[in-house]
């Protein structure tokens, strides 16, 4: 019996069975929940991965997307079903936009750990993500007058792909003990077996106590334990939340590792032969001294022995070096939350100090704060970096203190994103195009996308290329026609910024550059073809800054678009609640990748590595995997501009970087500036935020934005020139495509397990 009917069959008969109905006959709904029914029965007939060594992989945040399609995908049942479908009158693309998208991660960082769970899975590696059932995850972001409001994300609806399991643990906090619940979601490899991925909960959450937007009372942590992902941090109350959710991920997460280690009758003495802990960045770190607690206290473990065992258990990775994203616990914050680890942190702090006489490597300080990358480097085996110039500076700068001790912990591993999502998935068009070039071995192994170079100068091959990226740019306006209500002009050039909004990436930047480029236009200066300027980004509810800057986005959204003079040579399109769906329909659609951070700055990025993939051209500074990407595809396939990595850092290290003087010396730059507090913006835009986000740019610019602009304005006008060479232009499309392999997160869980996990 051929594939196809096999599929097909299976979904008659659940349809028939829900509803007594032929597929034919179903709603779109009705298919979906027939679909996900159908889905989850491949999936239970997955087999387990196994092996004697297990990755667990721990992060506060992963920001998986829908799954839907990538199931279907993994389970190598996509092509039927969408085929089944369509010959039934149906659309299974129609059936993915009912699924809500779970949002459990912030942005890059929780991405990357649902890439690495794909690659885990897909390599065969024995290997489980954990992390917390957020029940709103991340707030949805709504615009109303042109400013960011929150609202919870309700994405647990039926059918669910949660799994309730009988796994419950007991967590203590001081006196109080909360009781938690095991869920667990199926990660299914490409044609390989399942993982899974562990999220743990309280049963007691109240979703009731959400009051307006996403406020709610932080103190009753029985009720609000799993609500959020990440509250507010601004007060007290919200960092003590913090380390509630920390400590409970960690506390189930030790609990769930030793369980299992006894399950298989394993000597919890050679707990490192069975079990590597990837810590992911320094949100789960107490589940080292977790760990210490319980062997010292219920295993009859001797601390030294502990911490012997652990410390060969536990690997750390590093994703940025901004002060402020570095935790540091106040002492007394862990007094209050876990006063059962601070007996245990202590004892780490004075074996260091005992060792050390550089107190900038203790685990305490001199202010009674605990750095919690401190206790990872000192108690964990490996320490990464995400991006070869990340590495770098975590060695030689950041963290030289912790090199010049244990030189041998120090390792790079360059982020890296599935390629079932981000190409795959995200642009059948392309990677159906790509098959029919070089076949399908580049879809377990990346590094073959590189026979696309043999097209370099095939007409047809280029073509078809430019063909495709025009197909995908359509498809982008109509939806968003559909979904903000702008219409954009898919024959203009799409640069496109999309990523969560810091400073430190500089969306201000390019907002200054189209200030400049409307000033332009109304001189009369008209660009050779129209350009559209799509930006979308969440902005951290307590970070004031990054709200101004949506704000100006928003305000030159409405300037451009109005203005009769500009709106047929430029647009600017500000998308509401960017997502990982977003994502997937913004990226195949773009020509220009915009990649703008501040050298030094950016850990690695991964948008640019999917943007890439996608045959975008990275407009970019020398900054994170834009060095590699740079190093890759060569001077002639990107553009780079802005001041480099080292010159930031004597910037910063001089602290003499000036910003008012860029504005004072520079009539462009001024005027730019200016805008910003001008009649019009003024009109339409609210005074207090533009004129803090103007004051903060003349007098403050942490980020250094004035320092690059002028040769931002100088690159970026070329790379839109370049566009105009359209042969040219489309071989670097190709370029860029063919030497993404380096890119997959494969490549990148395949260099994890060879140089720190050593599974098989
Ligand atoms: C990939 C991705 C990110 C990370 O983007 P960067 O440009 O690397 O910061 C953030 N959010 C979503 C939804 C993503 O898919």
């Amino acid at each position: 019996m051929p594939k196809t009917e096999n599929v097909m069959q299976q979904l008659e008969s659940i349809t028939m069975e829900l509803y007594k109905k032929k597929v034919k006959q179903c709603s779109n709904e009705e298919l979906y929940e027939a679909v996900f029914e159908l889905t989850k029965t491949a999936l239970d007939k997955k087999k387990p991965i196994t092996g004697k060594k297990k990755i667990y992989y721990i992060s506060a945040e992963f920001l998986i997307g829908k799954l839907l399609s990538n199931n279907l995908i993994n389970l190598g049942i996509y092509e039927e079903l969408k085929n089944g479908l369509e010959a039934q009158g149906k659309s299974l693309a129609k059936l993915e936009e009912l699924e809500p998208e779970p949002s459990l991660g912030n942005g890059g960082l929780g991405r990357l750990a649902a890439c690495f769970l794909d690659s885990i899975a897909t390599l065969g590696l024995p290997g489980d993500g954990i992390g917390l059932n957020y029940h709103f995850g991340l707030f949805k972001q709504v615009f109303k007058r042109r400013m960011q409001y929150t609202q919870p994300n309700e994405w647990i609806e039926n059918p669910s792909w949660l799994n309730k399991t009988d796994t419950t643990f007991t967590v203590q906090f001081g006196k109080k003990k909360v009781k938690s619940r095991l869920y667990e979601i199926d990660v299914v490899g490409y044609d390989n077996g399942v993982n899974k991925l562990r999220l743990f909960d309280i049963e007691s959450v109240d979703e009731s106590i959400v009051e307006k937007g996403t406020d709610f009372d932080k103190t009753d942590i029985k009720k609000n334990l799993t609500l959020f992902l990440y509250p507010d941090d601004s007060d007290e109350a919200g960092n003590l939340l913090r380390i509630y959710q920390q400590y409970f991920m960690v506390s189930n997460a030790a609990q769930l590792i030793l369980k299992e280690m006894k399950e298989k009758n394993y000597d919890l003495h050679k707990l490192n032969q069975h079990a590597v802990i990837q810590i992911n960045d320094t949100h789960p770190t107490m589940v080292i001294p977790e760990l210490l607690r319980i062997l010292t206290t219920e295993e009859g473990f001797t601390m030294d022995e502990a911490i012997r065992v652990v410390s060969k258990t536990c690997a750390y990775t590093n994703h940025t070096i901004l002060a402020e994203a570095l935790e540091k616990w106040p002492l007394a914050y862990l007094k209050k939350v876990v006063p059962q680890l601070v007996p245990i942190i202590e004892e780490l702090n004075d074996r260091v100090v005992k060792k050390y006489k550089d107190s900038r490597v203790w685990i305490v300080d001199e202010n009674q704060r605990v750095h919690m990358a401190h206790i990872d480097i000192h108690y964990g085996f490996s320490v990464n970096g995400v991006a070869a110039i990340h590495t770098e500076i975590l060695k030689q700068t950041e963290l030289n203190p912790f090199y010049q001790i244990y030189p041998k912990k120090f390792n790079n591993k360059t982020n890296g994103i599935t390629f079932r999502r981000w190409l795959l998935s995200c642009n059948q068009e392309l990677a159906e195009y790509v098959t029919s070039l070089i076949g399908e071995e580049y879809k377990k192994d990346a590094a073959k996308l590189e026979q696309l170079l043999g097209f370099e100068n095939d007409k047809k091959v280029l073509n078809r290329l430019e063909e495709i990226k025009q197909e995908k740019k359509q498809q982008l306006c109509t939806y968003v026609k559909k979904q903000e209500k702008v219409e954009l002009d898919p024959n203009s050039i799409f640069d496109i910024q999309v990523k969560r909004m810091h400073e430190y990436k500089r969306q201000q930047m390019n907002a200054l550059y189209i200030i400049h480029k409307y000033l332009e236009i109304k001189s009369g200066k008209k660009p050779k073809r129209p350009i559209t300027f799509i930006f979308g980004a969440k902005a951290a509810p307590a970070y004031v800054i990054a709200q101004d800057i949506i704000h100006l986005l928003l305000v030159l959204q409405k300037i451009v678009n109005e203005d009769p003079d500009v709106n047929t040579d430029m647009k600017v399109l500000f998308v509401e609640n960017y997502n990982v769906a977003y994502a997937e329909r913004l990226i195949p659609a773009c020509d220009i990748s915009e990649q703008i951070s501040l050298a030094s700055k950016e850990a690695s990025g991964t948008g640019n590595m999917k943007f890439m993939l996608n045959g975008a051209i990275t407009l970019g500074t020398d900054d994170g995997a834009n060095v590699e990407i740079h190093e890759l595809v060569g001077d002639d396939n990107i553009f780079v501009f802005g001041k480099d990595s080292d010159t930031v850092i004597r910037h910063y290290e001089k602290a003499d970087y000036v910003s008012k003087t860029f504005y004072e010396k520079d009539p462009v730059i001024k005027e730019a500036v200016d805008f910003i507090i001008g009649k019009q913006a003024m009109a339409c835009g609210n005074k207090k935020s533009l004129e803090r986000l103007h004051a903060e740019l003349l007098h403050k610019d942490w980020f250094m934005t004035l320092l690059d602009l002028k040769d931002y304005i100088k690159v970026k006008d070329k790379a839109l020139n370049a566009y105009e060479n359209r042969n040219r232009w489309k071989k670097m499309m190709l370029v860029n495509i063919a030497k993404a392999g380096f890119f997959s997160s494969d490549r990148t869980i395949a260099e994890y397990n060879r140089d720190i996990w050593k599974l098989h």
